[in-house]
């Protein structure tokens, strides 16, 4: 636990994040100690995407605001792998590693814009054929040849 010397920053410590269909929300303080985009084959099964974007911290530095028991977990049954997910929309919601020593925020399911920018680039051995390409493609701000 921190100690903060005035309301305000104690305020913007705080961070807020949930799933898309409402259901479960929680918070979390802005303790990281760790932003990785994993490439891995199981994170990009698991996100059905070119790779996970996790952030870690404390165990013990979460507060569910909302719905924790409609949270649904995955354990990979022979390795350290995990996901948490909202039962109704399935999306990726922070769980504590097998190992118990962090707490996984997949950096999506934040609503608050965080400071933290990604420190690594983990498992690029198994990245996506097509990720490096994808990044370089034509971009727009909406569908193509529409409206
Ligand atoms: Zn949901
Ligand atoms: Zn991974």
């Amino acid at each position: 636990m921190s100690v903060h010397n005035n309301k305000k920053a104690l305020k913007q410590s705080i961070l807020t994040g949930g799933c898309l269909c409402g259901l479960l929300a929680y918070q979390v303080d802005n303790q990281f100690s760790h932003f990785y985009l994993c490439h891995c084959q199981q994170c990009r099964k698991l996100t059905g995407s070119a790779f996970s974007a996790n952030i870690f911290t404390a165990p013990e530095n979460i507060k569910w605001l909302t719905g924790c028991e409609k949270l649904t977990h995955y354990e990979h049954p022979e390795r350290a792998f995990s996901k948490a997910f909202c039962s109704a929309c399935g999306c990726a919601l922070p769980f504590i590693n097998k190992s118990g020593k962090s707490l996984i925020i997949p950096a999506g399911s934040l609503f608050d814009k965080i400071k933290n920018t990604p420190e690594a680039n983990i498992f690029v051995s198994e990245q996506a054929h097509w990720l490096a390409a994808g990044l370089a493609a034509k971009k727009f701000s909406h569908f193509p040849r529409e409206g």
